[in-house]
């Protein structure tokens, strides 16, 4: 079962019904966000024995015919998955893809070849590839999966029909939790800020059993030690996906102050000590710092040094003696 991404489900599975599909596709989002299963759900929905058309809840691959049971174990002969060697996708890999992508399909109706982490591709085996992507061989497709489209090179952006994942709302996220997994309001509320509505982490943290750390309040929200700072800021820049939770914290700190209903806040369960932090800070303060993470997240974006960036963000953060 799929959940999210109603919209561009609908516009692959239109594609397959009016036979327009391209020859690649750009998919792009944060990690996690289900790029990879969208991506494995098309290509089984494109080749399936027996596709459904007409039933909106069960639109696609029908999941049960030998082509989509190939596919989803990963031995379809006319479905590759390309990851990193290493580090990098290769020029060789290129090539092997290449050398197999001029044939017609086996078995199924198309080929596909889904390149994961796409802007791991070197340079060397990106200009490879452009070769393939200005003249796609008719019967054959190529996903190309990305978190950031700015790695990627413009010639090979312009090559593709891009689809953009955006994360689920927490509220939406937390839903699907409870509904399909049984979770407990709370703890799916918990789960769904903690992976900031990417559906795969949140099915991985619902699976792991961790629940129980994640929702923790962030040691940075009540310390005014600055040893404690430096081990806050290597700790971030370990995991700095956690500068997206750490936004939800002082979202919530400043809808406090601007007396929103607390039932809007997204750690809600936590009220009674966020209310209590809270009047260490001015609401000034949890502007700026809401200001400074999306500044830090921009700048690691951009290559900066992550730790550096990370230190001189946790000291900006630290609550000071209320001014206002
Ligand atoms: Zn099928």
């Amino acid at each position: 079962m799929i959940f999210g991404h109603q919209k561009i489900r609908d516009q692959l599975y239109h594609a397959i019904e009016t036979d327009r599909i391209v020859g690649a596709y750009l998919f792009v989002g944060m990690p996690n966000v289900g790029k990879e299963t969208i991506a494995l759900n098309f290509a089984q929905s494109i080749n399936c024995l027996d596709y459904q058309i007409d039933r909106a809840e069960r639109r696609g691959a029908c999941q049960k015919c030998l082509s989509c049971r190939k596919m989803g174990d990963g031995n379809h002969p006319d479905f590759e998955t390309i990851r990193p060697d290493g580090t990098s996708i290769k020029i060789d890999q290129i090539r092997q893809v290449q050398s197999r992508i001029i044939f017609r399909p086996i078995e199924g109706k198309r080929k596909i070849y889904l390149f994961t982490e796409a802007e791991r591709m070197n340079l060397e085996a990106a200009n490879c590839l452009l070769k393939t992507l200005e003249e796609p061989p008719a019967e054959s497709t190529l996903i190309l999966i990305v978190n950031n489209i700015d790695a990627l090179l413009p010639t090979i952006r312009s090559r593709c029909q891009i689809l953009h994942f955006q994360p689920m709302a927490i509220a939406d996220l937390a839903q699907v939790l409870v509904q399909q997994f049984g979770l407990s309001h709370d703890r799916a509320v918990a789960i769904s800020a903690n992976s900031q509505g990417a559906i795969g982490r949140a099915l991985t943290l619902c699976q792991d059993g961790q629940h129980t750390e994640i929702d923790q309040i962030p040691e940075i929200l009540t310390t005014t030690d600055r040893l404690s700072a430096f081990r806050i800021a290597e700790a971030l820049s370990q995991e700095p996906e956690q500068l997206d939770t750490l936004l939800t914290w002082y979202r919530d700190l400043l809808m406090l102050h601007q007396r929103v209903d607390p039932q809007l806040l997204i750690h809600a369960h936590h009220l009674e000590k966020l209310q209590q932090i809270m009047r260490h800070y001015s609401r000034r303060h949890l502007q700026l710092a809401i200001e400074t993470i999306f500044e830090t997240k921009n700048r690691i974006a951009h290559n900066v040094n992550a730790t550096l960036a990370i230190e001189v963000m946790v000291f900006n953060l630290l609550p000071r003696v209320k001014s206002n």
